[in-house]
């Protein structure tokens, strides 16, 4: 589903970001990088949806080279999610959830039903939440939204970037355990980044361990955990 072919990143200003990555994510699966602060897990993700383009080597999305792909086309695709997301303030939670569906043209009626199923998917009932706004959540529930809303248009794939980094420990927790409950539901390619090696056990099908912009390690939280 995802492909990355010796990838090279550097920035403008000749910091190596990442080198020498090269590693591949099988449709439906969740691959968690991990590694410390500044490592490269953010350029990696963003080399996906091409916020970033590879400066050397090739990033393939279902066999494709995004390079030829349009950018807005590969977006289409693919959920974004951030910490401290950026919902729209002036918009009903409702309202946030719809953005990309509305985009996409779908009808009321479908988009409707599809904002209650995901804010009920997460925790969010949606007589009581569907018009709040933003302000009016706590942290973790804003951060709730903000999958529901990378969710809403079925995307094929999912870029979360730490978030749940922003949130208590107990709700960071709960986040997890839903979002565990969730990923066994859908059919959807998740790319997630974390600096907890103990998130990254928890959430991932497959672990990539980056330090200073190498992937050190790639392989399944089992043989991770067997051989350190
Ligand atoms: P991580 O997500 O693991 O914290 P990043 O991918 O954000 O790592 O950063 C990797 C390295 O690239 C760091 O040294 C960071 O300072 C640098 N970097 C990230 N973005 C830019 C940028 N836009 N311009 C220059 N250097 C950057
Ligand atoms: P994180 O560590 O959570 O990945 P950072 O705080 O390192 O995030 O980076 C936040 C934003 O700043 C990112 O969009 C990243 O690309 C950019 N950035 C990081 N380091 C640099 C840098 N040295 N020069 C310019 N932009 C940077």
């Amino acid at each position: 589903m995802i492909e990355f072919d010796n990838v090279k990143k550097t920035y403008a200003d000749s910091t190596v970001a990442i080198e020498n990555v090269s590693f591949e994510v099988a449709e439906g699966t969740t691959t968690v990088l991990v590694g410390p602060s500044g490592c490269g897990k953010t350029t990696t993700m963003k080399l996906v949806n091409r916020l970033e383009d590879p400066t050397e080597g090739t990033v393939y999305y279902d066999g494709t080279d995004t390079q030829a792909i349009d950018v807005t086309e590969l977006r289409r695709d693919i959920g974004y999610v951030i910490q401290e997301i950026g919902l729209f303030n002036h918009m009903t939670v409702g309202e946030n959830v719809a953005t990309v569906p509305k985009l996409k043209g779908w009808d009321a009626d479908r988009i409707d039903d599809r904002v209650d199923e995901l804010l009920e998917l997460m925790a969010l009932p949606p007589t009581k939440y569907r018009d709040q706004y933003p302000r009016e959540l706590s942290g973790g529930q804003r951060q709730r939204v903000g999958v529901a809303r990378a969710l809403a248009a079925d995307p094929d794939v999912l870029l979360m970037d730490e978030p749940f980094g922003a949130l208590d420990p107990i709700t960071r927790a709960d986040l997890q355990d839903e979002f565990l409950e969730i990923q066994a539901e859908i059919n959807t390619t998740i790319l997630f980044v974390t600096h907890s090696i103990d998130e990254a056990l928890k959430m991932g099908d497959k672990i990539a361990i980056f330090d200073v912009g190498e992937l050190v390690q790639y392989d399944t939280p089992r043989n991770i955990l067997e051989d350190p």
